[in-house]
């Protein structure tokens, strides 16, 4: 029959409308922003970066390897190594910049970290006048807790930490086969030196 999908289509049209008036999951209309929406736990918006315990600044994950800033297509990181005063690399950020008004929210940089360290946030409320002051966030603005973390993501926050206990008790246990193949070379070497005394005492007992 002709016309047969319209009527269809106006009478899907028709219950949505009618529902919308009586169904809390046909209510899509909010009074933003008096009334604000939980976004989901996927969405994304901007990178921040997560510090272990209390200091935002010693507890920072990132190791300022710059592979985000490297792989960021738009280029819009900007990373300074920290380095002592011999000029070592202390394996941390001095400068940890993003330029949010350039970021493409495409969380290749969360893809790339080997360490964890650089997550997707949810905050949405950003505009601002200025671009060059506002929307250019310091370490500082980046730095997050792994409490909050958790807050925005709690799945993805909570593989990670298992990952990263595996990960140190990993480390602990090569550390401490490596400290105990050390031991183990040490106690053979001085029982190698005991042995070459012992003998050269007995060579010299049967000589007089
Ligand atoms: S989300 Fe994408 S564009 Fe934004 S900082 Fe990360 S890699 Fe760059
Ligand atoms: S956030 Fe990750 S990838 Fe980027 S510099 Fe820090 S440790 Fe490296």
């Amino acid at each position: 029959m002709t016309g047969k999908g319209i009527i269809k289509g106006m009478a899907v049209t028709a219950k949505n409308f009618v529902q919308s008036y009586y169904k809390r999951d046909r209510l899509t209309t909010i009074q933003y922003p008096e009334e604000k929406q939980a976004p989901e736990e996927n969405y994304r918006n901007f990178p921040f970066l997560v510090f272990d315990g209390q200091n935002d600044e010693e507890g920072l994950r990132c190791t300022a390897c710059k592979i985000c800033e490297k792989e960021c297509p738009p280029q819009c990181i900007y990373i300074v190594m920290q380095r002592d005063e011999n000029g070592k690399a202390t394996k941390h950020p001095k400068v940890f910049d993003i330029d949010i008004s350039v970021c493409m929210s495409c969380q290749i940089c969360v893809e790339v970290c080997p360490f964890e360290s650089i997550k997707m946030d949810k905050v949405y409320e950003l505009s601002a006048r200025e671009r060059f002051d506002q929307l250019l966030l310091r370490k500082d603005d980046l730095a997050k807790s792994n409490e909050y973390f958790h807050e925005i993501r709690p799945s993805e926050a909570a593989v990670v930490d298992a990952a990263l206990a595996e990960q140190a008790e990993a480390a602990a246990k090569k550390k401490a086969a490596a400290e105990a193949r050390k031991a183990a070379k040490a106690a053979e070497a001085v029982a190698r030196k005991e042995a070459a005394a012992e003998e050269d005492q007995s060579d010299g007992k049967a000589a007089e």
